[in-house]
Order: structure tokens, then sequence, then C-alpha cells
């Protein structure tokens, strides 16, 4: 069993570090936060007075961080040069594509393997270990990381190059949040037009406008499957995430000029959600505000 530093134990970083720990891994533990530090003792990992700390003899370092920045402050000043050479190194936390190239890249320049593995599943998939991780990285990174991605999840795949990883999460959640507004609209108009949207559900999601956001997450309380609609919009993915990863996604259309209107879209829709107080809920709730429903909760 290796020593795994593992940086970032917020709502997702929490679970996968318990998961570590409970496969049998000696995990050293640091976060800015007390709590979130109390909650991985309390699941068996050791404390970290520093970040620096945590990563000085370690074999492998995973990080579960908000924001580029925080992924570029942590790895200037705390991982690169100051873990061992040996160690494998692996960010979880979605940043822009820019900033996973360029740590990737330093962190190389300094004799380090490491990969970008964004991952795909909320905080309930990540304290069950049932993640995807979409990996970007050399085959010989991939496959060293790999081991640690398969206890925190279910499915592990190699997207490509550095940064790939972080590409291929912004393009889904682009396609995601485009299709759940798109769904919502739609659910919305059939309202109006007189369907019964049990009724509809059934034709459309055996038609061909199925997807996703309509056949297994659908954004109409006691529709189709239970999902976050039948729990007042609670848990599931947060509106606010979905922003950030839509802006992500928008910045690395920018940098390549591709044409993303139906993204834009999305980002603006979201955008306007959070400002009404929307931020919080589930992202499939944005139906309220298309209904010209919404209220911002208290
Ligand atoms: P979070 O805010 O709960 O956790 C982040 C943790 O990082 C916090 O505990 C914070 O104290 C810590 N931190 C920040 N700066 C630090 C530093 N310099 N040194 C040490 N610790 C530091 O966030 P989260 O929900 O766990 O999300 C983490 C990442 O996973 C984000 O990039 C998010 O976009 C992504 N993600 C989240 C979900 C989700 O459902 N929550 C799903 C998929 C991906």
């Amino acid at each position: 069993m290796a020593r795994v530093a593992f940086i970032g134990l917020g709502n997702m970083g929490g679970g996968m570090a318990a998961n570590l720990v409970k496969a049998g891994h000696d995990v050293t533990a640091f976060d800015l936060s007390e709590d979130a530090l109390l909650r991985a003792e309390g699941h068996g990992a050791a404390r970290a007075g520093s970040a620096q700390e945590a990563v000085a003899n370690a074999e492998a370092v995973i990080t579960m961080l908000p924001a580029g920045k925080h992924v570029r402050e942590v790895f200037e000043t705390n991982v690169i040069g100051c873990a061992p050479k040996e160690a494998i190194l692996i960010d979880c936390s979605t940043i822009d594509v820019a900033t996973a190239r360029e740590e990737i890249g330093k962190a190389a320049a300094a004799g380090y393997e490491m990969v970008d593995a964004p991952v795909s599943g909320g905080i309930a998939a990540a304290d069950a270990g049932t993640l995807t991780f979409m990996v970007g990285g050399t085959d010989a990174a991939f496959e060293r990381a790999r081991p640690y991605l398969e206890i925190m999840g279910k499915a592990v795949i190699h997207a490509g190059a550095a940064g790939s990883g972080q590409a291929a999460k912004i393009c889904n959640n682009m396609l995601l949040g485009a299709s759940m507004a798109a769904t919502c609209e739609t659910f919305v108009m059939a309202r109006k037009l007189g369907l019964d949207l049990q009724t509809f559900f059934d034709i459309s999601s055996k038609a061909s406008g199925q997807c996703w956001s309509m056949t297994t997450y659908c954004p109409v309380p006691g529709v189709g499957p239970e999902t976050p609609a039948d729990r007042g919009y609670q848990g599931g993915f947060a509106a606010a995430l979905m922003l950030k990863d839509l802006r992500l996604a928008m910045e690395a259309a920018q940098s390549v000029d591709a044409y993303t209107p139906m993204g834009a879209e999305a980002e603006t829709l979201y955008a306007r959600f959070a400002e009404l107080g929307g931020g919080g809920r589930d992202f499939s709730a944005i139906i309220k505000m298309i209904d010209d429903s919404w209220q911002a909760p208290q």
C-alpha cells in the first residue's frame, strides 16, 4: 500500500480520501479548513500541518481543489519541488484546460509525471467510490495514476494528452447544460399546449427527442424516474457548479475559435438563474425560471 498525500478534502475530496484509506492506503491530508481536516481524521487519514508537509514523503499526490488558481498555487508553491520526484501527481479538480496543461508542463520540466483527472458524478458518487474519471497525460502517467483512480471510481478513461481530461469534462458538461435547458423549455411548452407531461415523457423518451436530461434526470416533479425535481431540487448537481463549467467551456471555445451558440445560451441562462438566487439548487431547477415561477429561496 502506498503513502498518498491528499490536498482539498471538501465535499468531493472528503469521500475520495476516505475510500483510499478504506483500500488500505496510508493517506496524509491537508486542507485550509479545520472542519475538512477533522472529517478526514475521522475517516482514518493522518493530518499534516501544511501541504508541503503532506507531500514530503508521498508516492502519490492527489488534489481536489475549487478552481485553477488554487491548483496553480498549491502545485507551484507546495508540490513541485517539495514532493519526491518519483511521486505521481494527480489533479482531480475541474479547472481550465490552459492551467491544467501549464501545470503538467511545469511538473514535467521539474521531473514529475502528472495527470489531469477531473470527475463526473457528484458527492454521493465520491462517497460511494463510483466516480467517472477523464484523464489527460502520457500513457505512462495514466498507468501510474490508474490504480488510485480505480479505488475512487467505477470508470477511468484515458482521454488523451495533458489537458484532455479537462477538455472532455467541459465538452460533456456544455452538452449537459444545453440539453437540460432545452429539456426544460420543451416541458414548459408541452404543458402550455395542453399535453399531459407524463404522457409526453413516455412518447419523447422513446422518440428522437430522447436525451439523458429528460429520460434519466427529468426536471419535472412526478414525471419519469425519481430525480432532484422530486426532492424540491435539493442535492444533485448545483446550478452554480454548472455555471462554473459552462464558463470554463466558453473560455475554452474562445481559445480555439469554436462556434458554440447553444453553450453560450446555456451559460447566459445559468448566469441569470444564479443572479436570481438559484445557484444552490440542483441545475434542473432552471425549469422554474423558464416557467416564470421561480421564487428565490429565503
Ligand atoms: P469544496 O469547496 O467542497 O472543496 C474544496 C476544498 O479545497 C475545501 O475544503 C477548501 O478548504 C480546500 N482548499 C482550497 N484552497 C486550498 C489550499 N490552497 N490548500 C488546501 N486546501 C484548499 O469543493 P468540491 O465540491 O469538493 O469540489 C472540488 C472540485 O470538484 C471542484 O473543482 C468542482 O468543480 C469539482 N466537482 C464537484 C462536483 C460536486 O458535485 N461537488 C462534481 C464534479 C466535480
